[in-house]
């Protein structure tokens, strides 16, 4: 039987050291909330592959749509010969994502191809070079990507120069001390000392911030950027692709705010595992940019796209908005339970907007100092015990739960069980 142990030498020996893994097992199979290893271990997923898996691994729907599609044709290439599935894909995003006005759609492969298409459109739409950005916000590995991000190890820390014309200004985020005044006197600096508004292309953003920690936004500070971007004809930007698809408990995250984006990145869950992203938004701006401005050799893949339209149907006949919301909820009231328990002193804080549920682990209640250390202790101790977790947050002190929405209730109680059991076996070995 070929071994995790014998899996993970050969991945030492073959695999750019750069490629980090969190676990310790090499998966051989996953279904829907649960995953198998090559030894026949289960695990229950509270990762999702990192937020791709909202409607489940392997659900029969989406899987059938592939094989269907994967029979017809793989690739073309949707600019050499076009497809109707990447068309329906844009008709159904066109009319669900927020905002009463003529919309487009256009996809791409990876959530940070979308973001780098953001930029360009936004830049081509104004004519300006300037892009705002916040504290803690993630938009991926690219050089835009990493202009965008806010953490500088392991994501940024030796691959300057980075990409200029991005300003960054502090999140409001109650926990840690920051509020929308502070955001709004660093907007004022920001425009008297650096940069006018009327040469800002676009503000990027992400309703939760997702590798920063999740992060919700307030419903005054999103009003207040949409205020903003109106005022000075900036395109606002809305980085859905870790909270969209049901995640936040409504098909994106923007729809819990009374205003809508311009331009929406969407990714992850989209593609119910197949690589997809894109962005959909105002038919003014997206068209900006003319005919072979934009697109890329696997943009849109059929397969993905088939997979895509899928994840939506299943989303709508299972009600996963509602199961989200309710699985969400039960989380939160699991996580405010744990955090009185004496046991678990370490858990700071305890954030939910629908299914991104996230307890932030502090070495003093107090201070708020965060504890990555003891984190990733509990990270170990759960994975060794058959749960699947993702930290978040710049000192990786905060675990995020991206469990599939389709989970049932029974496994994602035995998976807050062993978190429960790893925090307090955490606590036992700490000082
Ligand atoms: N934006 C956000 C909000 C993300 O969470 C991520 C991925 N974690 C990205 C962009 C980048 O997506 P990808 O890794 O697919 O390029």
């Amino acid at each position: 039987m070929t071994t995790n142990s014998d899996i993970y030498q050969r991945r030492d020996a073959s695999v750019a050291r750069a490629i980090a893994y969190s676990s310790t097992f090499a998966a051989a199979r996953a279904k829907n909330g649960e995953v198998w290893d090559v030894e026949g271990n289960r695990f229950i997923d509270f990762c999702g592959g990192i937020g791709c898996q909202n409607v489940g691994h392997g659900h029969p729907k989406v899987v059938a749509a592939m094989e269907q599609q994967i029979h017809s044709f793989i690739h073309t290439c949707f600019q050499i010969s076009p497809y109707e599935n990447y068309i329906q894909l844009a008709e159904r995003l066109n009319e669900l994502a927020p905002g009463d006005f003529e919309k487009k759609s256009l996809f791409f492969s990876a959530g940070g191809e979308a973001v780098e298409n953001a930029v360009k459109i936004a830049r081509y739409h104004t004519r300006r070079p300037a892009l705002i950005t916040f504290t803690n916000g993630y938009h991926g590995r690219s050089y835009m990507g990493m202009g965008l991000s806010a953490r500088m190890n392991p994501f940024k820390a030796g691959f300057r120069p980075f990409p200029t014309e991005i300003y960054r200004l502090p999140f409001p985020d109650s926990f840690h001390g920051v509020s929308l005044e502070d955001t709004q006197r660093a907007f004022k600096t920001l425009f008297n000392s650096d940069v006018q508004p009327d040469q800002v292309a676009a503000v990027f953003f992400e309703p939760v911030q997702g590798e920063g920690g999740y992060n919700i936004a307030q419903p005054e500070f999103v009003r207040y950027l949409r205020d903003l971007c109106d005022q000075h004809d900036i395109v606002m930007v809305a980085d859905e692709i870790q909270t969209g698809f049901g995640r936040s408990g409504k098909m994106f995250a923007m729809e819990h705010y009374d205003v809508a984006a311009d331009l929406v990145c969407v990714g992850k869950s989209m593609g119910g595992g197949l690589p997809l992203s894109g962005i959909v938004g105002k038919a003014s701006v997206i068209d900006s940019p003319p005919p072979g401005a934009l697109g890329g050799t696997f943009g849109g893949n059929p397969v993905a796209c088939a997979a895509a339209l899928a994840v939506l149907e299943v989303i709508e006949e299972e009600d996963l908005l509602t199961k989200g919301l309710k699985l969400g909820e039960w989380i939160d009231a699991h996580f405010q339970k744990m955090a009185k328990k004496q046991y678990c002193r370490c858990i700071g804080d305890v954030r939910a907007l629908g299914c991104m549920n996230a307890i932030e682990i502090v070495a003093d209640r107090e201070t708020c100092e965060p504890d990555g250390d003891l984190t990733t202790k509990i990270v170990q101790i759960a994975l060794s015990k058959g749960l699947i977790l993702v930290t978040a947050g710049p000192t990786r002190n905060v675990i995020r739960v991206l469990v599939p929405l389709s989970t049932s209730f029974d496994i994602v109680e035995e998976g807050l069980s062993i978190l429960e059991e790893s925090i307090k076996e955490a606590m036992s070995t700490t000082g």
